[in-house]
């Protein structure tokens, strides 16, 4: 087993430059929890923004339904 846990080796991260964008170098989204802080009815909800370095305690590599 591998001792990287990175988000960007992560099921649920989601790398920017896969998706063609720029905002943020070397980073992307992070998919664990639904979308948060929607700021208007109107208004589309939040992925967190992670570095691909980054990593917490739902690292997985499998994409499961909890
Ligand atoms: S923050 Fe945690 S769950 Fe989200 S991509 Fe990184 S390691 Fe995975």
């Amino acid at each position: 087993m591998s001792n990287n846990t990175s988000c960007n080796v992560c099921a649920f991260y989601e790398n920017h430059a896969a998706n063609n964008r720029t905002v943020a170098e070397n980073a992307g989204l992070c998919r664990f929890n639904p979308p948060v802080s929607q700021p208007d009815a109107d208004a589309r909800g939040l992925w967190p923004v992670v570095s691909s370095d980054d990593w917490c305690g739902h690292f997985s590599t499998e994409r499961k339904a909890a």
